[in-house]
């Protein structure tokens, strides 16, 4: 009924989500990883002869929206492609007078020259609809329900229109960096991920990562990405899906509040966590919002050494109970995890690629 595939996009993200009845399924991505990863994911879809009725690109990152560019010059992508939300310069613009740069980064310019429906259905702030560009992607005072192809719907609850605004000084910085402006070829190789240490011997326990004091993610470009429960029904089943993006914690928790029932627990079949599992996204009140039993970590662990342990320790410490982490990719920073804090042992299962695979698929 719904697949996600968290295919191998480095220390980024490249998801797809495919549900729907056998033969008539619906697709929605969610960003193309860095550069090099476009090229894989297209070759990947074509094979399939996948049509993606949505591509979402979450935020600005490279490592979200570095292989956007070259999947939206790809024929066979383009061929199949119903549908994009973004937010480029210009729906950022709506919530600040500032005078920023001009809009002249590859990936809008590449969506002019498309003509590919983009944002359709979210309003302008002056309340108009346009048939072809719609207005930001946004979550104005409260989560934004909005329907997708087939039987699905996406909750937004990332961003809000203040994130979105604190973007906007940043954005010239960010599109150079992410190698988005023209004439711009990108960002250097990441650096490798630190060594783990060897001797753990007397390390911390789950319950004393969990409770590490840790700082909130205030990155402007994180606090603008796109984050949404995914929702499909069939019949009486429904399914949800988080696809926390890179998204700032409180802006998940505050969303989520909102719409959880009397206070308890949002529940959700399986949990995309935010920002690469860091500990500055991860924290202990969005997991304890969730009855989640499936937390997604997409990352290779190199330039950021993501997932942190003190994230995976919250899932696992004030997660629902008995719950499972799965993993597109068995870095060494996930072996360490799973060395130092042994899954059955722990209360947790985890799900990793086969042997010598690179990817997951998890089916719901
Ligand atoms: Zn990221």
């Amino acid at each position: 009924m719904l697949t996600i595939e968290l295919f191998p996009a480095k220390f980024g993200d490249a998801i797809l989500l495919t549900y729907g009845p056998p033969g008539k399924e619906s697709h929605v991505l969610v960003d193309a990883g860095l550069k090099g990863v476009g090229k894989t994911v297209a070759k990947r879809l074509a094979q399939r002869g996948v049509f993606i009725d949505l591509f979402v690109v979450t935020h600005v990152d490279i490592d979200h929206i570095g292989g956007a560019v070259s999947l939206l010059n790809t024929p066979s992508f383009t061929d199949r492609l119903g549908a994009v939300w973004f937010n480029g310069f210009k729906h950022l613009d709506q919530f600040s007078d500032l005078l920023g740069p001009i809009d002249g980064e590859r990936l809008t310019s590449r969506l002019v020259e498309l003509d590919v429906p983009w944002n359709v259905g979210w309003p302008w702030n002056d309340g108009s609809a346009a048939d072809h560009v719609g207005g930001p992607v946004v979550a104005r005072t409260k989560p934004v329900k909005m329907p997708l192809p087939g039987t699905a719907s996406a909750l937004l609850l990332s961003p809000t229109p203040q994130k979105l605004a604190n973007l906007l000084p940043e954005w010239e910085k960010v599109v150079k960096a992410a190698g988005l402006e023209l004439g711009v070829t990108g960002r250097h190789e990441p650096k490798p991920a630190p060594e783990p240490g060897n001797d753990m011997l007397g390390g911390p326990t789950l319950k004393e990562l969990a409770a590490a004091d840790t700082d909130d993610d205030t990155a402007p470009a994180n606090g603008s990405s796109i984050a949404f429960v995914f929702e499909v029904k069939d019949g009486g089943r429904r399914k949800r899906v988080l696809l926390g993006g890179d998204a700032h914690p409180q802006v998940l928790v505050d969303g989520l509040r909102q719409v959880a029932k009397n206070g308890a627990k949002y529940a959700v079949d399986a949990c995309k966590l935010p920002h690469h599992g860091s500990r500055a996204n991860v924290t202990t009140a969005l997991v304890q919002l969730l009855d989640c039993p499936q937390w997604l970590v997409s990352t290779n662990g190199s330039q950021f050494s993501h997932p942190n342990a003190e994230a995976l320790a919250r899932c696992v410490v004030h997660g629902s109970p008995g719950a499972t982490l799965v993993f597109n990719y068995e870095s060494t920073i996930v072996q360490q995890f799973l060395a130092d804090h042994p899954p059955h042992a722990s209360g947790y299962t985890a799900v990793l690629p086969a042997a010598g695979e690179e990817g997951i698929v998890v089916t719901l």
